[in-house]
């Protein structure tokens, strides 16, 4: 279905909260979608900026297949404009001269001849691209494969709910409990994130990552917001903190590395599993809720899942509640 809509002469497109109204040749806030004469134009379907095969915890997921390699497309565009963005030369920036596009069928292929389980929509914002998405997902699922969304939640209900009918799992950023941070600071509204990770929550198997970012979102009562929310959703919902690096327009020092674990801290009464992200080395490990045994341990992307045998905690024999 195409989320469009006329309106006094304008096309208002109907994807995602910023309800963009656009006159002829108008692009959206995500510079992908475009009013051309009075249709909806995707001048970037199909144009990728990135194809590799990755390990899985580096969506961040841990507990979908862990250990295994997805094969990760990123696009350009973005419905926010996150001054800290990791991937800004990709979600900020589109391409002035397309060359080549890679057609849904194609990218399956790539993905049935290679090593992997599954296909992540990366990087930069997929759902921008949800045509692109929807066709290579549905295909990738009729031959077998996982789909996976990693994703700003910035979408409508309707759309939404195609979205994740054809998804296996999705790593969603919430990059603030507050209004004002996602008003201000990002560009969008802070609800409809909330909206679309309940509607993920209850419709797939979902990880939710916070990057943590100094004066912006570190405190511990926010923590404490974020880490209800989820856990009223489903505790074992895993959350991941991932410490933030000087890019893009933000050049304040990085997140110190006990800011997270602090968090972490506070995090952990409330929900099962809490990851540190971006911390070096540092070994970590998931532990079984019911009687505390390492179940797996990872090292940077070195993962051990010596503490769990035919889907059961090795020293308990709770059933773990995510597929490995
Ligand atoms: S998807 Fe793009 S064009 Fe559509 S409403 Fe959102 S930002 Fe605007």
């Amino acid at each position: 279905m195409a989320y469009t809509y006329q309106r006094k002469g304008r096309l208002e497109c109907l994807l995602c909260p910023h309800h963009c109204r656009l006159s002829e040749g108008e692009v959206g806030i995500c510079k992908v979608r475009e009013n051309r004469q009075g249709q909806l134009s995707l001048p970037y379907y199909g144009v990728l900026s990135a194809v590799a095969n990755d390990p899985i915890e580096k969506k961040p997921l841990y507990h979908f297949y862990p250990g295994s390699s997805i094969l990760s497309v990123g696009f350009y565009g973005c419905s926010f404009h996150c001054p800290f963005c990791q991937n800004y030369q990709i979600a900020q920036y589109t391409p002035e001269r397309v060359e080549g596009r890679v057609e849904p069928e194609e990218l399956v292929r790539q993905a049935l001849s290679q090593d992997t389980k599954s296909i992540a929509y990366t990087y930069s914002e997929p759902t921008v691209h949800f045509e692109w998405v929807m066709e290579t997902a549905r295909i990738a699922r009729s031959k077998g494969l996982k789909n996976v969304l990693v994703s700003n939640g910035y979408l409508n209900p309707q759309p939404a709910a195609e979205l994740l009918e054809v998804m296996d799992a999705a790593n969603i950023d919430l990059k603030s409990f507050r209004e004002e941070f996602y008003r201000n600071v990002v560009g969008g509204h802070l609800a409809p994130v909330l909206a679309f990770i309940r509607q993920a929550a209850a419709s797939l198997h979902l990880e939710v990552t916070t990057l943590i970012i100094p004066a912006y979102n570190d405190t511990e009562a926010e923590m404490r917001e974020i880490s209800s929310f989820l856990a009223e959703l489903d505790p074992n919902i895993p959350l991941h903190l991932s410490r933030y690096y000087p890019a893009y327009r933000f050049d304040a020092p990085p997140t110190k590395a006990d800011s997270i674990f602090a968090l972490r801290k506070v995090a952990r009464q409330r929900l099962n599993y809490v990851y540190p992200g971006n911390v070096g080395s540092q070994e970590v490990t998931t532990y079984c809720p019911g009687c505390g045994a390492a179940l797996i341990t990872r090292r940077g992307y070195r993962v051990e899942n010596r503490g769990i045998k035919d889907g059961s905690c090795l020293a308990c024999g709770r059933p773990v509640d995510f597929p490995v």
